[in-house]
């Protein structure tokens, strides 16, 4: 999920020229590769839509990202469907609304069990793959869904959860946003327990959204490597949610993945410098939301319709347009960065705006189709397809076993 239609100030990008694939020219290297490989997105927002119960997975839409359809044309793998809802929702209300979300994607999955298969592991992912289904996990995206209870988060563990994203745009009672006022400086004492929880019950810490002295304060305590689930660079576009360079090398010294997000007002300086310059854009498109949806429509509604309208701005030339080549020049720049074996592929589809040419999860060989084209080997795009989020995942379990067996 995104953060919002927030302008920020901005620094441009580096010299960069990635070569754009048109739709039909992947070359039968790439489709090879691509297909062979484990492909792994750590975070998608098509939950909000399976809150519909006549929302079903198994057909192709017309609107939207994700669906069985599509992600067998992009070869999809593995997904991590977010569970997630504002920030402003806490208490029980929000643990409540939380399994309602978890309880949606697990029957998407009972639903299409000849298609889906629920995973936890990295080994699961890979039987996934060997059975010719896509491995469906779940990621809470936001601490405020805990309730500063430890207790839920284990009944979240239980249910298959397998990240926490700290938190969302606004702090939680024990971490500080990346996107809201300092308030706990970081993690509280209560903030890094919950870390120290994450680490035994097997739940990667997810640290996208959260504020960098959070970041570093996660990456302190937690004995295993961090994900940020969906985060781009913020050398390339200034967004208080993107990683610096400084951050990415930490977060690869201890083992930790970035996971490139697509949202083009995270990959585009000049998309976020077009939103500033005219604040009256981003009220035009909630207003227009509002009209669309309802003014309590559902978050499904707003998601899909917000993407619409953002995409008819860019046609009439209120807004710029942003090429997916923005994703490879993000994913180039984080490996120069961190290392090869420290960046993977987090979207954000069905939660943000796409770039043009990722419209959906159809389009993913383009992906391996454009790092090949950049010189990297076959080996390196597959650690960037999935290979390493799925070591992370294994690392995190090997220690949950250890954790757990000295008790
Ligand atoms: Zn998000």
């Amino acid at each position: 999920m995104h953060s919002g239609f927030r302008a920020a100030a901005c620094i441009l990008g580096g010299l960069f020229v990635a070569t754009m694939v048109a739709g039909d020219s992947i070359s039968e290297r790439a489709k090879k590769l691509h297909f062979s490989a484990i492909v792994v997105d750590t975070h998608d927002d098509t939950t909000q839509r399976m809150l519909d119960e006549k929302f079903d997975l198994a057909l192709r839409h017309s609107d939207g990202s994700i669906d069985i359809p599509r992600m067998k044309a992009g070869g999809l793998n593995a997904v991590f469907f977010s569970i997630w809802m504002s920030g402003k929702i806490t208490g029980p209300e929000a643990v409540n609304r939380a399994e309602t979300q978890i309880r949606a994607v697990r029957e998407q999955v009972r639903r299409n069990a000849k298609d889906l298969v629920l995973a936890t592991t990295a080994s699961e992912v890979r039987a996934a793959k060997r059975d010719g289904k896509i491995a469906v996990l779940m990621g809470v995206e936001g601490g405020h869904m805990i309730n500063s209870n430890l207790d839920v988060l284990r009944s979240f563990a239980q249910a298959g959860v397998r990240y926490m994203t700290l938190t969302h745009s606004l702090n939680v009672e024990w971490a500080d946003s990346s996107t809201d006022k300092t308030a706990h400086n970081g993690l509280s004492d209560f903030g890094k327990e919950v870390v120290r929880e994450m680490n035994r019950l097997g739940v990667i810490v997810d640290i996208s959204h959260v504020s960098d002295k959070t970041f570093y304060d996660a990456l302190e305590v937690s004995k295993v490597p961090l994900l940020a689930s969906h985060s781009s660079c913020r050398a390339i576009c200034d967004a208080p949610r993107n990683m610096t360079d400084q951050m990415m090398k930490d977060l690869a010294a201890k083992g930790g993945v970035v996971q490139i997000n697509y949202h083009v007002g995270f990959l585009s300086q000049e998309f976020r410098d077009a939103e500033k310059k005219d604040p009256k854009i981003n009220e035009d498109i909630a207003l227009q939301v509002r009209q669309r949806c309802g003014v309590d429509g559902n978050e499904a509604c707003q998601l899909l319709e917000g993407d619409k309208i953002t995409r008819e701005l860019v046609a009439q030339g209120k807004l710029p347009r942003v090429d997916y080549a923005k994703i490879i020049e993000h994913i180039d720049h984080a490996v120069t960065v961190a290392g090869i074996d420290h960046v993977g592929l987090g979207s954000d589809f069905d939660g943000a705006n796409m770039p043009y040419g990722m419209e959906d999860v159809s389009m993913l060989p383009k992906i391996s189709e454009s790092l090949l084209r950049q010189g990297y080997s076959e080996g390196d795009v597959r650690k960037i397809l999935g290979e390493n989020t799925l070591r992370v995942m294994s690392q995190v379990e090997r220690e949950s076993r250890e954790l757990r067996s000295r008790k």
